[in-house]
């Protein structure tokens, strides 16, 4: 089984924010990997713009360092070479004039034209009014934004108007780099390419739903941002609640970017309300190799979570009655993320009470070691009668497809190359992302009107007291950290 690799039309991309941190560990890397894999066509241009004055060696050089950090370690001098040779720098003013006559000269006629703005949101409407007055963008290229979209539903909106006046949304290619992990996509491969799992995806089969995403690093290096932020606003309005739409959502008639957005939409759309009492927020705490979480912000008053948990649902025909739940947080035991797909007990047990209640879970594992597991009820081998214990079928990916796959391809990669080949599926639409917001605001409008103080957990465990406390209650229990 070789990987296909068909390689894109020649593009012009510009890295807006090419010498930032984004571009330095993903951006760059992700190119080059492709660059690697034959996928990028003689005369494709790469081009970093920013604020510092490289010119077109300098940049490289500090590519060539970036390549060395982030990229793969097992590139040939010549290749790295020969991918450096591709890139151009411009030096640019987002607020200004300065740099844009001469980055409107390296575009070339005939190619796709990208540009990624890798730079703070507020930079968005200056770069897109340039673009346009410099007339660098024609009516078919395609801009890239980053997360945080926005802060809230207003804010939101207001980039997505800043945006509309130069741009149509076929346009705009607004990254949630889980969209791009490789599981992410199998778990649509996975629900939709078989016939096993649909009939049973449903509230009569499925008891609920837990999704997690945990972290052992804290707030490393971005503590001003993410004290504005919290988990919330970082991790659950966009990543969390993607993957909840991709487990819940009905089948799209075709695999095509609006087919697929129509029905993450539906699924934001019908998601209750939730309640306070179905909300918990934490903060890490010390550690001896570490401090606590307002420490390590900087800010010993601040009342941002670097945890949450909660549990919602979804009113429409196919989830009623079958709760949601959502937790993800730093200074966690493992750094792990999955969906576990928990389904209900048989409705009658043959094998009498001593055989305990077992339930099947379809674990969808995000990281580390992406892949499958199912959790099946045999019997314990062995005499002694009927004893029933649960073991997983494990799918791990890199295993069963052997080694001839190669390594799986980083989000960014697959997610870039999309921008290129204008297929917009794994990216977010403005009305989605406004809808998610709308969901999340009245959350966090909540726990500002009434002050609400996260609760301390233990770093290198697996979260609050409380949110223990919110499956227990509902006689579940979430699966282990691990
Ligand atoms: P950064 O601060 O490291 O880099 C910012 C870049 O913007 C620099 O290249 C700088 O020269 C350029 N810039 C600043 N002002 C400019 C101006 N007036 N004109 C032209 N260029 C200007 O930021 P970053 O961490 O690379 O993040 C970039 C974007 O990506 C942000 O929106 C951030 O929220 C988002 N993001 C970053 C990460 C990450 O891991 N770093 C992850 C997700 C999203």
């Amino acid at each position: 089984m070789v990987s296909r690799v068909i390689p894109v039309e020649p593009f012009d991309l510009v890295i807006f924010g090419g010498t930032g941190d984004l571009a330095r560990r993903k951006i760059l890397p992700s190119l080059f990997r492709r660059f690697i894999a034959g996928q990028m066509p003689d005369g494709a241009q790469i081009i970093g713009a920013a604020r510092a004055e490289y010119d077109a060696d300098g940049y490289r050089e500090f590519v060539r360092q970036s390549l060395s950090e982030f990229g793969p370690n097992d590139a040939s001098k010549e290749v790295t070479e020969a991918f450096l040779n591709g890139l151009g720098y411009v030096a640019v003013d987002a607020k200004g004039t300065n740099g844009w006559p001469e980055l409107a000269s390296k575009m070339r006629d005939g190619h796709v034209r990208a540009f990624y703005f890798s730079v703070a949101p507020a930079l968005f409407g200056d770069l897109a009014d340039r673009l346009h007055s410099y007339k660098i963008a024609l009516p078919d290229s395609r801009i890239v934004v980053e997360k945080p979209f926005g802060h809230d539903l207003g804010s939101a909106k207001l980039l997505n108007a800043t945006l509309a006046q130069h741009f149509s949304e076929d346009q705009i290619y607004r990254i949630d780099h889980y969209l791009g992990k490789e599981t992410v996509q199998n778990l649509m491969a996975v629900r939709f390419g078989n016939l096993l799992f649909e009939p049973l995806w449903n509230a009569q089969y499925i008891d609920h739903v837990q999704i997690t995403v945990a972290e052992t690093v804290g707030v490393d290096g971005r503590g001003g941002y993410y004290d504005t932020s919290g988990a919330m606003r970082d991790m659950v309005q966009n990543h969390l609640m993607q993957l909840l739409c991709l487990i819940a959502m009905e089948p799209p008639a075709q695999f095509d970017a609006d087919a697929v957005r129509d029905e993450k939409l539906k699924v934001i759309r019908a998601l209750d309300p939730v309640s306070p009492h179905h909300t918990v927020r934490g903060q890490y705490s010390a550690s001896p190799d570490h401090p606590d979480y307002r420490a390590h912000v900087g800010n010993p008053r601040s009342r941002t979570e670097s945890y949450v948990a909660l549990k919602t649902h979804i009113s429409n025909w196919r989830w009623a009655g079958t709760p949601f739940y959502l937790r993800t947080g730093k200074r966690l035991r493992a750094r792990s993320s999955e969906i576990a797909v928990v389904f209900k007990e048989t409705p009658h047990s043959i094998f009498g009470p001593e055989a305990g209640s077992h339930r099947n879970a379809l674990v969808i594992r995000l990281q580390p070691d992406e892949g499958i597991t199912m959790d099946v009820t045999i019997k314990e081998p062995g005499p002694g009668g009927m004893r029933l214990i649960d073991v997983p079928l494990d799918m791990t990916f890199a295993e069963a497809l052997g080694p001839e796959v190669g390594e799986v391809p980083d989000a960014y990669e697959r997610l870039i190359m999309d921008v290129i080949r204008g297929n917009q599926t794994l990216f977010m639409r403005g009305d989605e992302l406004e809808a998610a917001w709308a969901w999340t605001d009245p959350i966090i409008n909540h726990w500002d009107e009434t002050k609400d103080v996260p609760k301390p957990y233990d770093a290198g465990g697996s979260g609050p007291e409380d949110a223990l406390m919110l499956m227990h209650r509902d006689d579940r229990k979430w699966r282990e950290i691990r």
